[in-house]
C-alpha cells in the first residue's frame, strides 16, 4: 500500500478535528448507528488517515454514508472529533474529485470564493441593470445555459467518483440494474433517509434538509424549463405556477434560515465547526429563495411592467448566476448526488462480490 506521509497535514486544511489524539479504542465505530460490517466507519477512515493511506480513502464510500449525527464525537474519550473528521473528508474528496482543482483552491482560500461570488453577482447585476434589450429574452438564454453547465459539472464529478471507487478497484466496468438497488438509491436521494438512522434523530436538521432539497429541486425545474416570465406576464395568487413558486421559495427560505440559525447557535456537533464555504452555501440559498419570492409577489401586486418587479427579477437572476458559476460546481452542493450514489455503489460492490452485477472488461482499463 502506497502511503503519503503528509496526508493528515493535507486533510487538516479542510476542517477542524484532531485525530492525532485518537488512541484507536473503537468507541466511535461501536456507537455509530450507520456503520455496518461492509462499510465500517469512522475508525477505519481515521486509521487510513493516520498511516497516510491516501488512495484507500479516495476510493472509499464510507465518508458519504456518514450523516454527521455527531454521536461519535460526543462519546469520543479523546475529543478527537471523529464526526468532524468525516465531514472534513467529504470536503477533501470533493476537492479531489474536482478535475479542475478549483474546488481545492476555494476550500483552502475561502475568501477568494467569497470575493468571487460577490464580484460575479455585482458584475452580473450591473450588466443586467444597464441592459437595454429585452431582459426577459436574455434571462431565458441564461436559464437555458444553466442546465448544460450544471450537467457537465455533475457528469465530471460522478465519473471521477465512479472511477476512484469502482473502476480502479474492480478493473472493469461494473453496473447494477437491480430494481431494488435503484429504488433504494432514489429513496435515499429524495428523502435523505439515513438521517433517521441516527439513534437520536435530529428531526429539525432532517426537516431543514428536506425543505431545502425539495424547494431547490423545484426551483431548478421552474428555472431550467423557464416556466416564468415575470416581465411579460402578470401572475395571480390562485395560479398553479404561483403555488409552485411559493412552495419552492418558502421551503428554501425556511430551510436556509434553520440551517443558518443552527450554525450560529452551535448547539449540536453537526453545526459546531462551520467552514466558510458552509456559510456561503446557506446564505446564497437563502438569497435565491428570497429574491425568487419577492420578484413573484411584486409581479402579482404591481404587474410585469413595474420597475420594482424588473429590479427584483434582475437581482434574482444575478444571484442565480453567481450560485451556478461559483457554488454549484465547487462546494458541498455535490453531496446531493454523492450520498445516494454511495448507497448505489455500496450495493453494487455487494452484487459484484456475489457475481450478480453486470461487468464488462474494457481494453483501456488495466
Ligand atoms: S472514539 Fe475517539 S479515540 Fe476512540 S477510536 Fe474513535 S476517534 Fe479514536
Ligand atoms: S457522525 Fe454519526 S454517522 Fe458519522 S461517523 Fe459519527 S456517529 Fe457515525
Amino acid at each position: 500500500m502506497k502511503v503519503n506521509p503528509n496526508f493528515l497535514k493535507e486533510v487538516k486544511k479542510y476542517g477542524a478535528f484532531d485525530i492525532s489524539k485518537c488512541f484507536n479504542c473503537g468507541n466511535c465505530t461501536a456507537i455509530c448507528p450507520l456503520s455496518a460490517q461492509d462499510a465500517s466507519f469512522p475508525r477505519k477512515m481515521i486509521r487510513y488517515a493516520q498511516v497516510g493511506a491516501e488512495k484507500e480513502i479516495e476510493s472509499s464510500l464510507e465518508p458519504w454514508l456518514c450523516y454527521y449525527c455527531g454521536e461519535c464525537s460526543d462519546t469520543c474519550p479523546r475529543q478527537a472529533y471523529p464526526g468532524e473528521f468525516m465531514m472534513t473528508l467529504r470536503r477533501y474528496l470533493i476537492a479531489k474529485y474536482d478535475l479542475t482543482g478549483i474546488s481545492a483552491f476555494f476550500y483552502r482560500f475561502p475568501w477568494v470564493q467569497n470575493l468571487l461570488t460577490i464580484g460575479i453577482f455585482a458584475v452580473s447585476l450591473a450588466f443586467f441593470l444597464s441592459y437595454t434589450g429585452d431582459f426577459q429574452e436574455l434571462a431565458a438564454k441564461i436559464e437555458l445555459a444553466f442546465p448544460v453547465y450544471v450537467t457537465l459539472a455533475i457528469a465530471a464529478y460522478v465519473f471521477t467518483f465512479y472511477r476512484k471507487t469502482i473502476l480502479e478497484k474492480a478493473k472493469k466496468f461494473v453496473l447494477s440494474i437491480n430494481f431494488s438497488n435503484i429504488k433504494e438509491t432514489l429513496i435515499h436521494g429524495l428523502t435523505q433517509k439515513n438521517f433517521a438512522g441516527c439513534s437520536d434523530t435530529d428531526w429539525t436538521r432532517w426537516i431543514a434538509h428536506l425543505f431545502v432539497m425539495s424547494g431547490y429541486t423545484l426551483t431548478l425545474v421552474i428555472s431550467n424549463l423557464h416556466l416564468l416570465e415575470p416581465l411579460k406576464v402578470q401572475y395571480s395568487v390562485s395560479e398553479f405556477r404561483t403555488f409552485l413558486v411559493f412552495y419552492a421559495a418558502s421551503a428554501i427560505i425556511l430551510g436556509g434560515f434553520i440551517m443558518m440559525f443552527r450554525r450560529a447557535a452551535k448547539k449540536v456537533q453537526s453545526s459546531s465547526f462551520s467552514h466558510s464555504s458552509d456559510w456561503l452555501f446557506v446564505i446564497m440559498l437563502f438569497l435565491i429563495g428570497l429574491s425568487t419570492l419577492s420578484a413573484h409577489i411584486s409581479n402579482i401586486i404591481l404587474g410585469p411592467e413595474d420597475k420594482i418587479v424588473e429590479l427584483l427579477y434582475k437581482l434574482n437572476i444575478a444571484v442565480e448566476v453567481a450560485w451556478i458559476i461559483v457554488i454549484v460546481p465547487f462546494t458541498k452542493w455535490i453531496h446531493i448526488f454523492f450520498r445516494p450514489m454511495a448507497v448505489y455503489l455500496r450495493n453494487l460492490k455487494k452484487e459484484e462480490a456475489e457475481g450478480k452485477a453486470l461487468a464488462f472488461s474494457l481494453p483501456f482499463i488495466k
